[in-house]
């Protein structure tokens, strides 16, 4: 069993308008852009990036948005609900939040203990908000105050047919099996960042997931560093699966693989971080390019579109 995983490192979703995310995630839920770039394998689409101050690892929601894209479709292979948390005794105000930006499909209900606010995203991305005991500082710039300001992930839920042999991987990347209500089996990441929970939900009679605007493109797991990965990666395809190689991603180095229900996990180092070529008070805000795409500078700047602030 793995001891290098320290929980989540970041969820990296599709979106249409990058304008329009940009605005849900800093206006309603108040967090902060930690970094604006392109997709490094399709410069012509952004890379936004969106969490605590520095973007700490277990914080850092991540979107590429493809102008018109089509929504995906749920179903099974895919991560189904991501999890932040939340002060406790913050969900009605939550709510009445998230009413006040006329955001879809707002419910709440209680999950393995913890009061939830469930809403949708601008492109029909599903969260919750749960609430904890979580001591991370949250961001308040952007006028969500620390009295209920998100702290960072709690976790995510992945949606399988047959959830055996992803319960299989996660113990051995570390996770423990701590619960189960009905066809959800929680796991968490003892010693973990905070971003420490996966629940996989058993679904047999759902057709699966189709990607698109709103579908998690995949989810991100922590290691502290070049070493510690370099360790995973090793075990990893000691136990027969297929890992990419390590890819430099500027501000982490990730390695990548396919799970067996089909969901794509990615094992990121919490080195160098986003503050490596931005000063922490201006995260964000400027375009920032890999030197291999520095030269389509010109081109990129016409061809995105426009964020405002
Ligand atoms: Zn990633």
């Amino acid at each position: 069993m793995l001891h290098q995983i320290k929980g989540l490192h970041h969820v990296t979703s599709l979106a249409s308008s990058a304008q329009e995310n940009n605005a849900f995630f800093t206006n309603v839920l108040g967090l902060r852009r930690v970094k604006k770039t392109v997709n490094f394998d399709a410069p012509d689409v952004y890379h936004l990036y969106y969490g605590d101050e520095v973007g700490t690892p277990g914080t850092v929601m991540t979107y590429f948005p493809f102008p018109r894209a089509a929504r995906g479709r749920r179903g099974v292979g895919e991560v189904g609900t991501t999890y932040f948390s939340i002060p406790k005794g913050t969900s009605a105000a939550w709510v009445e939040r998230l009413k006040t930006f006329e955001t879809p499909n707002i419910a709440t209900d209680t999950r393995f203990g913890a009061a939830r606010v469930l809403f949708d995203g601008p492109d029909g991305d599903r969260f919750a908000l749960v609430e904890s005991d979580d001591t991370r500082a949250p961001w308040t710039g952007n006028g969500v105050g620390a009295d209920m300001a998100i702290r960072g992930f709690q976790g995510a839920d992945i949606r399988l047919r047959d959830a055996g042999a992803t319960a299989e991987l996660l113990r051995f990347m570390g996770y423990q099996e701590v619960d189960k209500a009905g066809a959800v089996t929680r796991f968490a990441m003892p010693g973990g960042n905070g971003a420490d929970v996966i629940d996989v939900e058993t679904l047999h009679a759902v057709n699966p997931a189709s990607q698109g605007a709103g579908s998690v493109h995949h989810i991100a797991f922590a290691v502290e560093n070049r070493a510690r990965q370099l360790e995973v990666r090793e075990a990893l395809k000691d136990t027969g699966w297929q890992v990419t190689p390590v890819i430099d991603r500027d501000y982490f180095w990730a390695i990548y693989f396919r799970t067996p229900g089909g969901v794509l996990f990615e094992v990121a180092t919490n080195e160098p971080g986003f503050d490596r070529d931005e000063d922490t008070a201006h995260l964000g805000q400027a375009l920032k390019l890999p030197s291999q795409h520095e030269h389509l500078r010109a081109r990129l700047e016409k061809l995105l579109e426009p964020i405002t602030d």
